[in-house]
């Protein structure tokens, strides 16, 4: 628990046990038996009736009588006058001298006014609080960043550690270079990204790649959690961030990373009703700090994140974070080296291939793998194994595979020879059609919330586009879901993206650039659209509903049209798409170059099916 948290439950404490004793005090002279107070004349007619039965005087100056049903009255009697006393012992009143209660002065002193320092001091510890350490060190030093600091020689974790991903390594070389030397880097006039943002899923080893980057320069590393910056109390967030880069600057050349920078980096102002105030004003002051240096002092700042879409915008501008890397799900190659890097760590027998463990892992990430090996290890132990082999990582493959539950993007077998013919299916139309974006890579290895992915190399920027061009780009689009119908003769949800891709291409094809046949250059709808809430709800429809079923109509047509098409093309050419399916569900990630070179091999056929 944090120091400041125990020393206010502490202080609560206290608080609570002198309010119990103030009550009690109170208590005291009222309790259950309730003692009457009467004045001096009264007490001595109470005497003098015979209801008193015995009498004890406290101190002395008081007076307590008790009656036979247990009732007590006291007064106060003149110190002076003993009098009292032999009246008293008139109507034969046994008497009972007891001392007063006196408490020592600092005590007496502590339970008057121990309440009032106690919410005083407690006041005092908030204001401090709110004002981000005014104070410095110990008890008041909440505003202070909490940056964790690693020393240059502390930063044991170099590229070595990090593998399967090469490219966000080749990335941050630069990097690295320029913090072993910044002064070169300056001479030469190099511009150096001073902040980096690097996304991926969770356990991609975002943070181990940061460090990575510390330790290759072997420069200081601070680091901090987004969330860290985030606290009850407002302003502290502001004050942290000021006294970070403060330490960074000081410590130049270093790196600052902050780690999961979603808690303080999503968009503003779309928290209703005002938002976060605190969350706002902490990256306002990220914002600024980002600003206000620049990259030559030899500070850099590293972010991570596994949400880039829900950043705020202000935070990717050039100047800020304007370098991305993006780390991405090891393919199978990655997760063998990665493999391999964890297995180092325990007794392994010598010729475990890890490239078997590799290929049944599809959609680990390499902290599922670390994982995966530490399971072996202990599963192992129980067994008193003292090396393992490949059973045993077998074993704990499917013991991590049951574990996570899809909290990753850990897919079955059955879904990688799925997505492995979906990929395949778009890519060998796109390179069955000539003019079309050629492909670049085909992954099934997920990202996001996709399960595989094609990508495409546009041969430049492009601002128009003609009929056939958009028609193949349809049929693109409808091949991922042609080669699943042909192969499975099922369908899965995955191809839900392409669809509505295609559908819209069809829409806009009809509707707004007068491509269809059967219609003709003719816009339907209106452009005039209206912002409510800065989103636009769509568009007026000025058409009859008896062109809104031909439009449906013509649409149906065309899908299907292309649909077919697809399927046709994947028929026709289906020992290639065995071919490409099988060497993705093998390796994960193939060129655009190797299907092109399948092509140029196989003599696929491409026959023209009519515009
Ligand atoms: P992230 O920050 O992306 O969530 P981490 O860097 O915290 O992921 O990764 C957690 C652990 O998983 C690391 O400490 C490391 O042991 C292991 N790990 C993750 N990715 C890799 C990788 N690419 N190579 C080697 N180990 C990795
Ligand atoms: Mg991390
Ligand atoms: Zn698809």
């Amino acid at each position: 628990m944090k120091r400041e948290n125990l020393l206010i439950i502490l202080s609560m404490l206290i608080l609570a046990f002198f309010v119990a004793k103030l009550f009690d005090n109170v208590n005291m002279s009222g309790d259950s038996r309730q003692t009457k107070e009467l004045i001096y004349s009264d007490f001595k007619g109470l005497v003098a009736s015979g209801d008193i039965v015995n009498a004890q005087i406290v101190g002395d100056s008081i007076i307590e009588g008790f009656t036979q049903d247990g009732n007590s009255y006291r007064t106060y009697f003149p110190a002076e006058d003993p009098s009292v006393i032999d009246f008293l012992r008139l109507y034969k009143i046994p008497i009972n001298y007891v001392p007063e209660k006196n408490l020592p002065w600092y005590l007496s002193i502590l339970i008057n006014w121990g309440p009032f320092l106690l919410i005083f001091g407690i006041w005092m510890l908030l204001m401090r609080r709110m004002q981000g350490g005014v104070g410095s060190g110990g008890l008041f030093s909440i505003g202070r960043s909490r940056a964790k600091k690693m020393e240059a020689s502390e930063m044991k974790v170099t590229f070595n550690d990090v593998a399967g991903v090469e490219e966000a390594k080749d990335d941050l070389r630069e990097t690295v270079e320029f913090l072993r030397d910044p002064t070169k880097f300056r001479r030469l006039g190099g511009r150096i990204p001073k902040g980096m943002l690097m996304s991926g899923s969770p356990g991609t080893g975002k943070t181990l790649l940061a460090k990575a980057v510390a330790g290759e320069a072997e420069v200081p590393f601070f680091s901090m959690s987004g969330s860290d910056f985030v606290e009850m109390f407002v302003g502290v967030g502001a004050s942290r961030v000021r006294d970070m880069f403060e330490q960074g600057r000081q410590n130049a050349p270093c790196i600052i990373f902050i780690d999961e920078i979603d808690a303080v980096g999503g968009s503003r102002g779309t928290g209703m009703g005002g938002g976060n105030d605190e969350r706002e004003q902490t990256l306002n002051q990220l914002l600024v700090e980002m600003d206000g240096f620049d990259g030559m002092e030899g500070v850099i700042v590293i972010a991570a994140t596994n949400r880039p879409d829900v950043l705020d915008p202000a935070l990717l501008r050039p100047g800020r974070f304007d370098r991305q890397v993006s780390i991405p799900l090891p393919d199978v190659k990655g997760r063998e080296e990665i493999l391999k890097i964890h297995a180092k760590k325990v007794q392994i027998v010598d010729d475990i291939d890890m490239s078997i463990i590799a290929r049944g892992t599809p959609g680990f990430s390499g902290a599922d793998l670390k994982n995966l090996i530490n399971e072996a290890a202990l599963g192992g132990a129980r067994k008193n194994k003292t090396q393992l082999n490949l059973a045993d990582f077998e074993w704990a493959r499917d013991k991590v595979l049951m574990g996570t539950e899809r909290r990753s993007m850990v897919m079955t077998e059955k879904e990688k020879r799925n997505t492995a013919y979906h990929e395949a299916g778009h890519a060998l139309v796109s390179a069955l059609l000539p003019n079309s974006d050629p492909v670049h890579k085909v992954t099934i290895v997920p990202r996001g919330r996709a399960l595989g992915l094609t990508s495409y190399l546009p041969k430049g920027d492009q601002f128009s586009y003609d009929i056939d061009f958009l028609s193949n780009r349809i049929t693109i689009a409808l091949g991922g879901r042609a080669a699943e119908e042909i192969i499975f003769s099922e369908v899965t949800t995955g191809a839900s993206n392409d669809i509505q891709q295609a559908t819209e291409t069809v829409r806009n094809m009809i509707c707004n650039w007068g491509m269809s046949k059967s219609f003709g250059p003719i816009v339907f709808g209106s452009d005039s659209q209206h912002n409510v809430l800065g989103r636009s709800i769509g568009k007026e429809r000025e058409y009859s509903e008896l062109t809104a079923e031909e439009i449906d109509k013509e649409m149906r047509n065309t899908v299907k049209f292309h649909d077919e098409k697809a399927k046709k093309l994947l028929s026709d050419n289906i020992e290639i798409l065995h071919k490409i399916a099988d060497i993705l569900i093998k390796e994960e990630t193939i060129d655009g170059s190797y299907i092109n070179d399948l092509l140029k091999k196989n003599k696929p056929k491409a026959n023209k099916v009519g515009g």
